[in-house]
């Protein structure tokens, strides 16, 4: 909990930091697969990486197809079994294609493993994982992440394309929590001013 009187709140990523490190990846990745038969078909976890794939492949200037998959996430009950399933499927055939995972956030590794397994059963030409933000220090399942936007510590985060309880999505930066409940009983606090970036990563 955050110390009384202290920000339930502060700012881990702020917008501009995120729109430089988005140019940095999508210029990697354009040289990547510049010289490739055919565009990499970009798929996206949905629903917390649509934002960043929004930007990362208008920030791209090579063709890129995109397409999205949606994963269950393993719930408390369960643990951290990494029993996950796919909620939505792609709708295109990857066999042959370079397919290149555009993730939120890697955290447990879990869902990415399993994520990467079933991709690879479909024989794609070659299988990439672009990530925003690792969470290293919590890995179970360590798993590679051939390119990441940022290292960030083990706290809880918000915006960017990422929620709590469906909500948060929208910020245009990535917010790191420290007291939910008084995050969400208090909306005032988003509003511009209200927040400091931190400088922890
Ligand atoms: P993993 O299977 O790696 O533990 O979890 C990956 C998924 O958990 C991410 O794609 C994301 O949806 C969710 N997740 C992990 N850490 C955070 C976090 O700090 N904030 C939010 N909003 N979601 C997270």
């Amino acid at each position: 909990m955050f110390p009384e009187g202290g920000r339930p709140a502060e700012i881990l990523l702020a917008r501009e930091r995120i729109a430089e490190r988005v140019e940095e990846l999508a210029g990697g990745l354009t040289s990547d697969y510049l010289k490739r038969p055919e565009p990499p078909v970009f798929v996206g976890v949905l629903r917390g990486a649509a934002i960043f794939l929004a930007d990362l492949v208008r920030a791209a200037s090579i063709d890129i197809v995109t397409d999205f998959i949606s994963i269950s996430s393993y719930d408390a009950s369960e643990g951290q079994s990494g029993i996950v399933r796919i909620v939505k499927d792609l709708d295109l055939d990857v066999s042959g294609r370079d397919v290149v995972v555009v993730e939120d956030i890697v955290d447990t590794g879990l869902t990415l493993n399993y994520l990467r397994n079933a991709l690879e059963q479909r024989q794609p030409a070659s299988l990439r994982v672009v990530a925003l933000m690792d969470k290293a220090a919590r890995r179970i399942a360590p798993v590679p992440i051939e390119y990441v936007g940022f290292e960030v510590p083990d706290l809880f985060v918000v915006g960017y394309g990422l929620d709590f309880q469906g909500r948060y999505r929208n910020l245009p930066d990535v917010l790191a929590v420290h007291d939910l409940a008084r995050l969400i009983n208090d909306p005032g606090l988003l509003q511009q001013g209200h927040l400091k970036p931190n400088v922890r990563c």
